[in-house]
């Protein structure tokens, strides 16, 4: 058995910028937008709109078009627009069209007036205060202007993005494939959850909590099943990833044991770039990428550490914004923000840590709260967690009050307790 692990240990930043070297986006597919689940999808073109919106001027409340400089004069009622009629009358001095929200403003008129601010009988109008000219109208291109750029490629869409879409009439838009990530666990300890565990085994959560963590990503998850500590066994599964998959995440079997296979299968098959990172929880994280012939780009592989925190951790600071970008995400990294310390933070003595913490609005800023013990066995240390606390490796505790930085990756929680 060895005593010391044949790679160096390298710095986060430099585990990052190794991966970002290896991640381009993947092909890009033609969608129809609105009427497939778009949502969550990264735009892979930027999207013009031709035409203005409003394209005529319209009412911007229901009420009556009319001639500003008529003052309060009464006027006669002469017509009537809703929403949708065709434009082509003109509103005369002393004259005034009843309109609905929506409708196109008649010619000759250059205010509406709201129907809750005047009177009409027998055809008269009679309006209680005098309006300026463009009082409650639309006019033509204010909310988007013609050949303007209402989208820009690498923007997710969300709600109000298809809406925009959907307004400019673009239905079939360019999008970035979604990665296909394949989870394989390893272990002979390692059980289905839903199956018979026999003692000393341990249920496997890292599978579906990355593969659930894949998905939140944006991608395709796909499951490899369990593989037992053993070299073909291994081998295979790889293998198939090789096959079917974009992204391979491998969980367990990359530290020092001797059924520990992950590492020396990817050196056979691929290109190891790094073994070893110098991070808390998940020291032994590795990345390698193993080439396939006929295909543009290689399969990525992230070898994460077999305990759930150090894998999940691992997920978010190393696998997660190589995902979003592959899908062309502009924006692939999590915010990043200065947040005061509520409790004392203890840091590692010889590497940087990512604790998980509670960070909500309070006093005026940022307070992050500890979720508790941080062993990189306990799971419910993620709980409820919405952002990762960037600890600088020292002796001595980060006092209440201090300031450190974070990733959010999550909503700002509530702060009451
Ligand atoms: P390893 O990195 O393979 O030595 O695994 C380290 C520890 O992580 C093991 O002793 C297991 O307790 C745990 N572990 C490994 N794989 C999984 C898994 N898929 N789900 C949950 N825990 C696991
Ligand atoms: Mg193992």
């Amino acid at each position: 058995m060895r005593r010391e692990s044949p790679y160096p240990m390298v710095p986060i930043d430099e585990a990052q910028r190794i991966i970002t070297a290896h991640v381009a986006p993947l092909g890009v597919e033609e969608m129809d937008v609105l009427r497939n689940a778009a949502d969550g999808r990264v735009l892979a073109e930027d999207i013009y709109a031709t035409d203005p919106l409003p394209d005529v001027p319209k009412a911007a409340v229901d009420g009556y078009a009319l001639r500003s400089a008529d003052g309060v004069a009464p006027r006669r009622v002469i017509a009537e627009v809703t929403a949708g009629a065709a434009p082509g009358l003109r509103v005369e001095p002393g004259t005034a069209v009843r309109v609905m929200t929506g409708a196109p403003v008649p010619e000759g008129a250059d205010a509406v007036v709201m129907v809750e601010h005047t009177e009409e009988q027998d055809g008269t109008l009679t309006v209680r205060h005098a309006l300026s000219a463009g009082d409650n109208i639309h006019t033509v291109g204010q909310d988007i202007a013609a050949g303007q750029c209402v989208l820009t490629r690498g923007t997710t869409l969300g709600a109000a993005e298809i809406g925009l879409l959907a307004t400019v009439g673009r239905v079939r838009v360019q999008v970035y494939r979604r990665p296909i990530v394949a989870v394989l666990a390893t272990g002979d300890e390692v059980y289905e959850p839903d199956g018979e565990v026999f003692p000393g085994g341990v249920r496997d959560s890292n599978r579906y909590a990355l593969m659930a963590a894949a998905r939140e990503a944006g991608c395709e998850a796909v499951s490899l099943g369990i593989a037992r500590d053993d070299l073909s066994v291994q081998r295979a599964a790889i293998l198939d990833a090789v096959d079917r998959a974009d992204v391979l995440l491998t969980s367990g079997g990359v530290s020092m044991g001797t059924r520990d296979l992950i590492k020396p299968l990817l050196a056979e098959l691929g290109a190891v770039h790094f073994g070893r990172i110098a991070f808390k929880p998940g020291k032994p994280t590795t990345f390698a990428t193993i080439d396939r012939p006929g295909r543009a780009a290689p399969l990525l592989v992230f070898g994460l550490p077999g305990f759930p925190v150090s894998s999940l951790v691992s997920f978010e600071v190393f696998v997660r914004p190589a995902l979003r970008r592959l899908q062309g995400d502009a924006r692939p990294e999590r915010p990043r923000v200065r947040v005061t310390l509520r409790d004392p933070i203890y840091p590692s003595a010889d590497r940087p840590e990512y604790q998980r913490a509670i960070v909500g609005w309070a006093e005026g800023r940022l307070l992050a709260r500890s979720t508790g013990r941080q062993g990189s066995s306990r799971l419910l240390s993620m709980l409820g967690a919405n952002a990762m606390l960037i600890v600088p490796p020292g002796t001595q505790p980060f006092p209440a009050g201090a300031e450190l930085e974070a990733l959010l990756t999550g909503p700002l929680a509530p702060f009451d307790e």
